[in-house]
């Protein structure tokens, strides 16, 4: 199964998708998290994507078609994946549908993640990740608090706040969803493969991923009518 995960920085993409990769049994990708290892790599590449990061800026499509070519056609892909993060403007719906092509795949499933913008930049704001094993917190919302502050529960490591989530960034970054991002979802409605999640600020993940797995339960069952 293949499954974009559409929604606003902050919208709960991240963790959403992980927590459903994992109940599906299928890889999340993730862009950010491919460009943050890169970044944190310290090579060529490193200092051009940072700058992109740090100002909440899209990189270029070229950069991301060649790290989504590569990582499709590795094993793990084989029986579909969620993708996190892209496509995120319209030149990259082509690259997308390309990519997939390729591999003889097609989209079966797009969600779209819908949050208020006073949300999303409470979540941001309070965001810190792990870079070492992509474990997302949030600082204000107690079943997702580290256990020891400012340490990742599951790997030990040190979480961070992503430079992009400082508040100047946070403004920028909404505009560039706004104008590059959200007209995307209009292609998608289009296809009838759009499935628009209304996310109420207290609403757990394991809610919205419970949410998901029964709509594709049932849709499974109709598809088979
Ligand atoms: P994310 O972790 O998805 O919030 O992405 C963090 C940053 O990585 C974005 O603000 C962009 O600078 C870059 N990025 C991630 N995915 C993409 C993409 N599909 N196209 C362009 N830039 C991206």
């Amino acid at each position: 199964m293949i499954i974009l995960m559409l929604g606003a920085p902050g919208a709960g993409k991240g963790t959403t998708s992980k927590v459903l990769s994992e109940a599906l049994n299928i890889p999340h990708i993730s862009t950010g998290d491919i460009i943050r290892d890169i970044i944190k790599s310290n090579n060529e590449e490193s200092k051009l994507l940072s700058s992109y990061i740090d100002e909440g800026k899209l990189v270029p499509d070229d950069v991301i078609e060649k790290i989504i070519e590569e990582r499709v056609s590795e094993d793990d892909c084989k029986n579909g994946f969620v993708f996190d993060g892209f496509p995120r403007n319209k030149n990259q719906i082509i690259i997308c549908n390309h990519v997939l092509e390729k591999i003889g795949k097609q989209v079966d499933l797009v969600l779209n993640l819908d949050v208020s913008n006073e949300t999303i930049i409470k979540r941001l704001e309070n965001r810190r990740i792990c870079l070492n094993c992509k474990s997302i917190y949030n600082l204000r919302n107690p079943s997702m608090t580290p256990k020891v502050a400012g340490l990742c529960d599951k790997c030990g490591h040190e979480l961070i706040q992503r430079s992009d989530d400082k508040k100047e960034k946070v403004e920028f970054r909404i505009k560039v969803y706004e104008k590059e991002t959200k007209p995307i979802i209009a292609y998608y409605e289009k296809t009838g493969k759009l499935v628009n999640l209304d996310i109420k600020e207290d609403e757990s993940v394991e809610q919205t991923v419970e949410n998901i797995l029964h709509y594709i339960g049932k849709k499974g069952k109709n598809d088979n009518n």
